[in-house]
């Protein structure tokens, strides 16, 4: 759980997926989990982003009710993005190709052009660009009545308008107008977006790489360490070289097949956490002795994730291994 106006990790929760039915519901009892922690030290949260998973959308829903529920606008864009690329792909629909980043940052765009987040209004934006992309620029709704966007020029201008009553307006109007956005739309978050956790994410991956199996403690340990690292690191400035311009550089991820984006170089890291660490637990080890301290590490330990596999007589394993190997050589 993270605070998004400081992009501070603020609680942990591990949950391992033999714990819970499947691991499908790993998310929501963390969730769970964590909304305790927060209710039961007497805090309130007033808004909470999550992603658009049913299962969290119902939880909430039922279990906050006083707790204002927004989706993260990058899901929704997500889900969005890979319907209209599915359309294009169709016969007579490529017409929609050169339309879906526009559609897509016209998402963001009404999120971060509605403070208010009134659900109607947010609506009305969001369906304007139905018409927007049939060169209808006027007339959307009595909230939104016509495009912010001046005369277009350039590259919007090259773009070709999409024709009504077409194969391809059809069947982007039956996105644009669909149940779904009708639910994700007034849901949008305005204000916080989660990046800041996928980046813990990347902290986490560096603390306890996924390549490694931890005991479920070593693994706690690793998660808070990430989150302290990251608290401390979270608003690292921006480097400077010699000159003391600011430094960037280019990178090409996987998922932008090929395109760049740009990205600020940081200043290096510190770690100030790991010195008040030593001087916590020097204070406690000199107070009393371990066994009198309170640790606040969980009592019960869920058994390890390879307990319900069956497990064989070793001298059978070890056979089966050499019958094995006898037959393949
Ligand atoms: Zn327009």
């Amino acid at each position: 759980m993270m605070d998004l106006d400081e992009s501070r990790v603020v609680d942990v929760q591990l949950v391992q997926s033999n714990e819970v039915k499947s691991s499908y519901h790993m998310e929501k009892e963390g969730l769970i989990r964590s909304v305790k922690t927060f209710s039961d030290a007497g805090i309130t949260i007033q808004k909470i982003v999550t992603d658009r998973h049913v299962q969290i959308l119902k939880w909430v829903r039922e279990n906050m009710p006083k707790t204002k529920h927004c989706v993260d606008i990058w899901h929704v864009a997500k889900g969005l993005k890979k319907k209209l690329t599915a359309i294009s792909k169709d016969k007579d629909c490529d017409a929609l190709t050169p339309w879906i980043k526009s559609i897509s940052n016209h998402l963001y765009w009404v999120a971060a052009s509605t403070p208010s987040a009134d659900p109607s209004l947010m609506m009305e934006k969001w369906q304007s660009v139905a018409n927007h992309v049939q060169n209808i620029h006027e007339g959307h709704g009595s909230l939104f009545e016509k495009c912010c966007h001046g005369d277009l020029s350039g590259r919007e201008r090259q773009k070709k308008w999409i024709k009504p009553a077409t194969k391809v307006s059809e069947r982007l109007d039956d996105v644009i107008l669909s149940n779904q956005m009708k639910k994700d739309i007034p849901m949008l978050s305005t204000g916080q977006q989660t990046s800041s956790i996928e980046a813990y994410h990347s902290v986490i991956n560096h603390f306890a790489p996924k390549m490694i199996g931890f005991s479920y403690h070593g693994m706690i340990c690793r998660l808070q360490l990430a989150a302290l690292h990251f608290n401390e690191n979270r608003s690292k400035l921006q480097a400077v070289d010699k000159d003391g311009v600011l430094r960037y550089r280019l990178e090409f991820p996987k998922y932008k097949k090929g395109e760049h984006i740009v990205r600020k170089v940081k200043v290096h890291s510190t770690f100030d956490y790991v010195e008040n660490l030593t001087e916590v637990v020097m204070s406690m080890a000199e107070r009393s002795s371990l066994a009198k301290q309170r640790i606040p590490i969980p009592p019960t330990v869920p058994p390890p994730l390879c307990h319900d596999f069956l497990h064989p007589d070793m001298s059978d394993a070890i056979a089966g291994m050499h019958s094995r190997f006898s037959m393949n050589f």
